[in-house]
């Protein structure tokens, strides 16, 4: 447990949280702001910091707690489809420093608007890019 770690809180019960979900190596819980009905985040028990810390079985264990818990916003909330999302570092919107899943159920009437736009590249970009990221 790291100290000052909201999630850690959450962990130890210390922190109240709306949960839904737990299992011996992850916990999953409503987010405090959400995006869609149900909007909801997986995290493991143990302190990792994010996405290039986390170690392969708590990853696994994580990624599965979260299709576990798509399946059930499809079934009982009538999903019909879900968005996973991860942030690692601010550069890319990650502000509480305990690695989590978000589980986002989407509707098809839904008004969440991903703030992004597709992007555009030549084939020499890509094949750069590619290339230095080969090997
Ligand atoms: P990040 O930006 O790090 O990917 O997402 C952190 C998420 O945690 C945000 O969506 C935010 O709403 C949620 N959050 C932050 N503090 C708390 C809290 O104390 N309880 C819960 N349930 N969610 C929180
Ligand atoms: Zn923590």
């Amino acid at each position: 447990m790291a100290d000052d770690c909201i999630f850690c809180g959450i962990v130890a019960g210390e922190v109240p949280a709306e949960k839904v979900a737990e299992d011996e190596n992850t916990i999953a819980f409503m987010d405090l702001n959400p995006w869609t009905r149900g909007h909801a985040l997986v995290i493991p028990r143990r302190h990792t910091r994010n996405l290039y810390e986390i170690d392969d079985e708590e990853l696994k264990h994580t990624a599965v707690a979260a299709r576990r818990l798509a399946r059930r916003m499809r079934d009982r909330l009538g999903a019909d489809g879900v968005n996973v999302l991860n942030a690692a570092e601010p550069a890319a919107w990650q502000t509480v420093f305990h690695f989590h899943l978000h589980v986002i159920p989407r509707y098809r009437d839904d008004p969440l608007e991903l703030p992004t736009q597709p992007g555009e590249a030549s084939q020499d970009e890509l094949s750069a890019v590619a290339e230095e990221l080969r090997g």
